[in-house]
C-alpha cells in the first residue's frame, strides 16, 4: 500500500479549511479516506462562535473513527452520526439553523479485502482507478448545475444552500447523508482511490491541462504535491482570472491518493 496526502491553503495568510486524512487497518483490515473542503462563509455572520476550521476537524475526526471502527454502519449512516455528534458539539453555544452554519464538503472511502465504498457530497471529487487503467470519477454535480451569475450572489446562493433543488453539504442536518452519491465496487477492480478538494480539481476543471485519467498517473509518478504546484503555477500565470475565469484567484487544495 502507498499513502500521498498533500494539502496547502489557497492563501497562505488565511488557515487552510480543507481536513484529510487515511487511517490504516481499519479495524482489521482494509482502511478508510476522509477528504473535507470547508466552505467558507462569504463576509458576515454565520452563527457559531467557532469558526469553519474547528467544524472540519471534529467533523474528520467523527468520519475517520466511525468508518474505521463500525463496518457495521454504512458511510451514510457514518456521515449522518458524524454530522449530528459534531452539530451536539455546539448545539448549546451557536444557531445551528443559520444557513451559514459551518459546513464542508465530503469524501469518504473505505476498502476491505472484498470491496470499496465511496461517498461523496458536493464539490470534492473522488477517482476510482482500475488495475487496466480505467479512471472513474465520482462526482455530486449538483453545485455544477446551478447558473454561474446565481453563485454570484450571496443572498440567491443562500437560498439554494442545503435547500431542494439546490446544492448540499455537511452541515448539521444529518438527514443530508441521504442524498450523497454513494456506491460499491469490487475491491479486485480498483487500483488506486484519489480524492481532491475543488482547490485541486482545478487542474482538470478550470485549467484543462489534462482529464481526469491523467491525474492518477500524474501522482502515483511525481506524488501528490505535484498536482497541487501545477494549479499554484496556473493560478500564478493567471492571478486575475481574465482567461481561466474561477471564483477564488486560489483556493485550499488537497490530493489524498491511497494506492492498494
Ligand atoms: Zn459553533
Amino acid at each position: 500500500m502507498r499513502i500521498e496526502l498533500t494539502t496547502a491553503p489557497g492563501n497562505p495568510s488565511r488557515p487552510n479549511e480543507d481536513w484529510t486524512t487515511v487511517a490504516v487497518p481499519a479495524a482489521g483490515a482494509g482502511g478508510v479516506l476522509v477528504v473535507l473542503d470547508g466552505v467558507t462563509p462569504p463576509t458576515g455572520d454565520d452563527g457559531c462562535a467557532h469558526g469553519v476550521p474547528w467544524f472540519t476537524a471534529r467533523l474528520g475526526g467523527a468520519l475517520a473513527e466511525l468508518s474505521g471502527s463500525r463496518r457495521d454502519m454504512t458511510l451514510a449512516d457514518v456521515l449522518a452520526t458524524a454530522i449530528r455528534r459534531t452539530a451536539d458539539a455546539h448545539r448549546d453555544t451557536c444557531d445551528l439553523s443559520h444557513v451559514r452554519t459551518p459546513q464542508a464538503t465530503v469524501v469518504l472511502a473505505r476498502w476491505g479485502a472484498d470491496e470499496v465504498e465511496h461517498l461523496v457530497l458536493s464539490d470534492s471529487t473522488l477517482l476510482l482507478e482500475s488495475p487496466d487503467g480505467e479512471v472513474r470519477a465520482v462526482l455530486d454535480d449538483r453545485l455544477d448545475r446551478v447558473p454561474r451569475e446565481v453563485l454570484r450572489s450571496v443572498a440567491a446562493t443562500d437560498a439554494l444552500r442545503n435547500a431542494e433543488g439546490g446544492f448540499f453539504t455537511a452541515a448539521a442536518d444529518p438527514s443530508v447523508a441521504a442524498r450523497a452519491v454513494t456506491g460499491r465496487t469490487p475491491a479486485a477492480r480498483v487500483r488506486s482511490l484519489l480524492a481532491m478538494t475543488d482547490g485541486a480539481t482545478r487542474w482538470v476543471e478550470v485549467f484543462r491541462e489534462g482529464g481526469w485519467a491523467d491525474c492518477p498517473g500524474l501522482v502515483r509518478k511525481n506524488g501528490a504535491r505535484e498536482l497541487v504546484e501545477r494549479v499554484r503555477a496556473a493560478e500564478s500565470a493567471d492571478p486575475d482570472g481574465v482567461a481561466f475565469p474561477r471564483g477564488k484567484s486560489a483556493d485550499d487544495a488537497t490530493v489524498t491518493y491511497v494506492e492498494l
